[in-house]
């Protein structure tokens, strides 16, 4: 089993059933895909490979979902974040600006379809995001935002402050907007659910088992572990915000950025019908972004930007439990019962990305904090590509992997960064 030391000791891991180890990689192997990463982006690619009849392996430095995908907020929003469409289509061009568009806008619904269509019990509902705008400045570039996804479908509807109250219980904010398509899940169940799946259609995971190094073996990759190897056609690196040197342009094309979650106690009745009562997710259009939603038994749980990496007390935590508060004073005397952290990607342009740095290798990463649906968009078309879509008929095109700009200095300038933003932010909403 799963020793508790193996996971971060977040509300999800206490919550999940529990799950056997998978076993590690102590020999050579072979197969035509091998998949490194078992979170949502890499079981999703797994799951459509092994299900078109392909061979397929899964590895992990741990056990599925025990990167981001087994900690996250569980918030399956859609849409894309910090991007208006008209940005998207000027960064990618038309076509390929539409296309990851829709699959954008839809990615709520692929993702709740998986979870439906192969009976995943992840406490999943849909009730609708609610997004807000943080100050009354915001409100013309939100209400532009909207008409322009609004314009290619997306079922969105413009809140005043009334509506927003009556939906999250806030007055914080004085408008907002509802994205029908919008819910959420129990992450860890989720990823444990769909690695379940993966197996049961043919392919093999292994856990526990970090990959050191790729090398070409003739017309083929092979790809090492401390104990094993494993010779394949195709390797998919589905690695995020975890990607290390196994192919080291990958880190480098991306900022890991940690955000850390915290979750209160079980709330009474009155007090849970006070906050999100209907279950909906919750955030705001601040720079250094702060994230809410309830779980299937009224804990309320908020996320936000952080630097460390400890599950120990660290002011990081103490900030999110400071806007809890701000933003719903009733929780002023509740029990902060978890805390936890985790890596998510950043690209340079804001956009996922899709990276065939060789024959044989794809790459596809950074969803910029917005990864829970669309890393399942990520993995079908990962799959697809494999199985033989044309490269312009995909959803996310595929683009050259380039660094992101100083991400050397990333650690020391991060910190400036992210504190001049929350400078700006809090400028902003004291102009209310
Ligand atoms: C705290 C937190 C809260 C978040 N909240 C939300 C949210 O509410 N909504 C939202 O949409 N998004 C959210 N996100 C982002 C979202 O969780 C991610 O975008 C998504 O889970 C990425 O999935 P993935 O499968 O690509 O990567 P991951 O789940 O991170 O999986 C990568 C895996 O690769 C493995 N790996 C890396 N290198 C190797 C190697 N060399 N060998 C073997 N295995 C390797 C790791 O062990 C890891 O399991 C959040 C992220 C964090 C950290």
């Amino acid at each position: 089993m799963i020793s508790p030391t193996q996971f971060p000791p977040s509300l999800w891991f206490a919550t999940a059933e529990p799950l056997d180890d998978f076993p590690t990689l102590n020999f050579q192997e072979s197969c035509d895909i091998v998949v490194v990463g078992a979170g949502f982006t890499g079981l999703r690619c797994a799951l459509l490979l092994a299900n078109a009849g392909r061979k397929v392996t899964v590895i992990d430095n741990k056990q599925p979902g025990w990167g981001a995908s087994g900690r996250n907020g569980g918030a399956a929003n859609p849409l894309l974040p910090f991007n208006s469409p008209d940005e998207v289509r000027k960064k990618l061009g038309q076509e390929a600006g539409n296309k990851l568009l829709h699959a954008a806008m839809n990615s709520a619904n692929e993702l709740f379809d998986i979870i439906h269509s192969n009976d995943i019990d992840c406490d999943a509902v849909q009730p609708g995001w609610v997004r807000t705008a943080h100050y009354s400045g915001a409100a013309k570039v939100f209400r532009e935002q909207c008409r322009q996804w609004q314009e290619i479908g997306a079922d969105i509807d413009l809140l005043d402050t009334e509506a927003v109250y009556e939906i999250t219980g806030t007055r914080a904010f004085s408008m907002g907007a509802l994205v029908k398509q919008g819910g959420n899940i129990h992450p860890l169940k989720y990823a444990r659910g769909l690695a379940k799946v993966v197996v049961k259609a043919g392919a093999t995971i292994f856990g526990d088992s970090p990959a050191s190094h790729i090398q070409k073996h003739g017309e083929k990759w092979r790809l090492h572990t401390e104990h094993g190897h494993i010779t394949a056609d195709q390797v998919v690196l589905a690695t995020n915000g975890y990607s290390d040197d196994l192919w080291p342009d990958l880190k480098r094309s991306i900022v890991p950025l940690i955000s850390v979650q915290l979750a209160t106690e079980q709330l009474s009745e009155g007090l849970s019908a006070s906050i999100l009562p209907q279950r909906h997710t919750l955030s705001d259009t601040r720079r250094v972004i702060y994230y809410g939603r309830k779980d299937a038994e009224n804990r309320f749980l908020l996320g936000g930007h952080g630097f460390t990496e400890q599950f120990g007390d660290h002011p990081d935590y103490e900030r999110v439990k400071q806007e809890a508060v701000t933003l719903y004073p009733q929780l002023k005397s509740v029990k902060w019962k978890y805390q936890w952290n985790g890596r998510l990607a950043i690209t340079h342009d804001h956009l996922p990305h899709l990276h065939e740095p060789n024959d044989g290798i794809l790459t596809g990463l950074g969803f910029n904090g917005r990864g829970v649906a669309m890393s399942n968009v990520m993995g079908r078309v990962m799959a697809e590509r494999i199985l033989g879509k044309n490269p312009r008929d995909l959803d996310v095109p595929i683009t050259p992997m380039r660094n992101y700009p100083l991400q050397r200095f990333y650690r020391l300038g991060l910190p400036l960064v992210v504190n001049w933003m929350r400078f700006r932010d809090n400028q902003e909403l004291r102009k209310g």
